[in-house]
């Protein structure tokens, strides 16, 4: 595995792959390296000739008041686990190689970035948006790998890639959890003994909506009452938003049809947890 922190030496790397006609897929994350990246890395390897990681703390895509500076960086763990997954490139670049001072360009996309996480995360998407663009123009991967887990930032990258014409496939992964359905994040490291015993009542609360709308269940706001009640007597989570939405377009739905999104995010304690299901009707 090569551990790269310059852009110029990643991008001749991969010249010399391509040249050799091989496929690259690639896994972007923002390390504290876990099962659910690694499920990521495992299909890209599945699918690529070259598998290129990248492990960068992205300060555009945290608000004033959010965890960047508290975010885990753990880049020897991470080195380790991203050998041991036998990932062929990670690119580890400085904050000051992606954004020099002389940095001025930004990136919006409309409409999906206002819903669900992006009315309480102001400009979240916008930053994503902008690194993933610069990752992509630099590695130049034939696919690129992201979990279902983080779904708004699925469909918002989606969008950008069809908007922007950027050439690569994206391949969404599903969700990997913990054994009682935690599904596994590097934000779970904030939560306490308690709080991390009661996170699982949200992906119950999620099933159970599902099995609702199985059911017969059409209006949103039965589901959404249902999983608020779940959340509110089984922990101290203190949700942020449960919403009913379209799979593809994100916009809220008032009776239940076709792909639904049952997204939410709740917080315990200083973590900030999220998930959702799909179902389809
Ligand atoms: P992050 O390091 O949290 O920015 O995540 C990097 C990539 O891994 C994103 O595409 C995430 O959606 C994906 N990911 C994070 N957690 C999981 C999980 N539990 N299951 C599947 N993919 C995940």
């Amino acid at each position: 595995m090569q551990i790269i922190t310059d852009i110029k030496k990643i991008r001749t790397i991969i010249a010399q792959a391509k040249r050799r006609g091989q496929s690259i897929g690639f896994v972007p994350t923002m390390g504290a390296l876990h099962t659910g990246h690694a499920s990521l890395i495992q299909k890209s390897r599945r699918e690529n000739a070259v598998t290129v990681l990248s492990v960068f703390v992205n300060p555009k895509q945290f608000g004033a008041r959010e965890d960047f500076a508290a975010y885990p960086r753990e880049k020897n763990k991470d080195c380790l686990f991203a050998k041991k997954q036998k990932v062929d490139i990670i690119f580890y670049p400085s904050v000051n190689k992606i954004y020099p001072r002389s940095f001025l360009t930004s990136i919006k996309v409309d409409r999906i970035t206002k819903t669900l996480c992006g009315r309480f995360r102001p400009g979240h998407f916008d930053g994503v948006a902008l690194v993933v663009t610069k990752l992509l123009n630099i590695v130049t991967p034939d696919v690129l790998y992201l979990g279902q887990k983080d779904a708004q930032q699925c469909a918002v990258l989606k969008q950008l890639v069809r908007d922007l014409d950027i050439p690569v496939k994206i391949n969404i992964c599903p969700t990997v959890r913990e054994n009682d359905g935690l599904a596994m994040s590097s934000r779970n490291q904030y939560l306490t003994p308690k709080q991390r015993r009661e996170a699982p009542v949200l992906y119950r609360a999620l099933r159970d909506a599902r099995q609702k709308i199985q059911n017969g269940e059409r209006r949103t706001a039965r589901v959404i009452k249902h999983i608020a009640a779940l959340i509110r007597h089984n922990s101290s989570g203190r949700i942020q938003y449960i919403e009913c939405v379209n799979a593809d377009t994100l916009q809220p739905l008032q009776g239940l049809r076709g792909e639904v999104l049952i997204a939410l995010a709740v917080w315990f304690g200083k973590a900030r947890l999220i998930d959702n299901i799909i179902v389809k009707i």
